[in-house]
């Protein structure tokens, strides 16, 4: 349970004291899930932090009937080709709920889909993707992969060319966690990503008056590479001036918003505010 969030994983360990025992059950409630339609997406706003307006979102995973937080069960997937299944599943309900944006007389906004590492194995993800935007007229611009460094673990060349065919099909990328793991400054210069999430780890830690020069750096830095960036886990009002201040880009966070359902994203009144 090392690197999670303050408000993760928590319920789940306060019923099952065997760590093991405990991932086999999520294992079987995600195939079981995987099986029968048992996931959902919500979806975070990302807002432009000159205007304060909505511009995007993320989209992001949840389990229907269990109160296990992603992270948890994602990494648990991860394990097996489960990983596989939901990357798909999860592709195919946001491209079919823009579409019903769409029809219901939204303006389409970017979404941001999670990329695993382990999908790298989805050989035919990217066709996969190309031909469900085909089939639901959904512009290839609308959709943003967020991709991690650890895509980078096993083979370069592959991940190489996986973007490559990201961007062929006319997806954009974008580099999420970005302060974690293993980042690197040198893979900025080369991953072709239009855009860079800055982790709320970093934001806890550094986004503090006197401490904030760090981030207002990468931010200058991310610029002169000619990216955006987006800020993550922004929660007070003083941070989100802080980032306005130093240049940021995107702000997605529960200052802002929670993740909210589809059905919640068509009740906001503008789509825009
Ligand atoms: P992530 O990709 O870094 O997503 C951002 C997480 O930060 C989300 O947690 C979001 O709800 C949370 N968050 C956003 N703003 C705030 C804030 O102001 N404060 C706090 N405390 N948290 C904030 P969530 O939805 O629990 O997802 C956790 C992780 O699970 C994601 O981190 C991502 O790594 C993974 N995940 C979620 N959905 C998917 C998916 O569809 N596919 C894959 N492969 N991974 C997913
Ligand atoms: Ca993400
Ligand atoms: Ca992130
Ligand atoms: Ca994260």
């Amino acid at each position: 349970a090392k690197n999670l969030g303050k408000n993760e994983c928590v319920y789940y360990n306060a019923h099952m004291k065997d760590e093991a025992l405990k991932r086999k059950d999520i294992k079987i409630i995600i195939d079981e899930a995987c099986n029968q339609d048992g996931f959902y997406c919500v979806y975070q706003p990302q807002v432009n932090a000159l205007t304060g307006l909505t511009e995007g979102y993320e989209a992001l995973v949840r389990l229907k009937d269990y109160d296990i937080p992603p992270n948890q069960f994602i990494s648990v997937a991860e394990e097996t080709k489960a990983i596989l299944t939901i990357g798909r599943l999860v592709t195919k309900q946001v491209v079919e709920q823009m579409a019903m944006w769409r029809q219901h007389g939204l303006e389409l906004r970017p979404v941001a889909i999670n990329f695993s590492s382990k999908q790298i194995k989805d050989k035919t993800y990217v066709q996969y993707l190309k031909e469900l935007l085909e089939e639901h007229q959904i512009s290839p611009e609308l959709i943003e992969i967020e991709i991690t460094e650890s895509i980078f673990m096993n083979n370069n060349e592959k991940a190489m060319k996986l973007f490559k065919d990201f961007l062929s099909i006319g997806v954009r990328l974008a580099l999420d966690d970005f302060g974690t793991g293993y980042s690197s400054i040198n893979y900025l210069t080369y991953i072709p990503v239009s855009k860079i999430k800055l982790d709320k780890s970093l934001v806890d830690i550094y986004l503090t008056p006197g401490k904030d020069t760090f981030i207002k750096n990468i931010i200058r830095l991310v610029h002169c590479l000619g990216l955006k960036i987006t800020v993550e886990g922004v929660e007070k009002k003083s941070q989100y001036h802080r980032l306005r201040k130093f240049g940021c880009d995107y702000i997605q966070g529960y200052y802002f918003s929670q993740p909210i359902t589809g059905k919640e994203v068509e009740d906001l009144k503008n789509p825009l505010k």
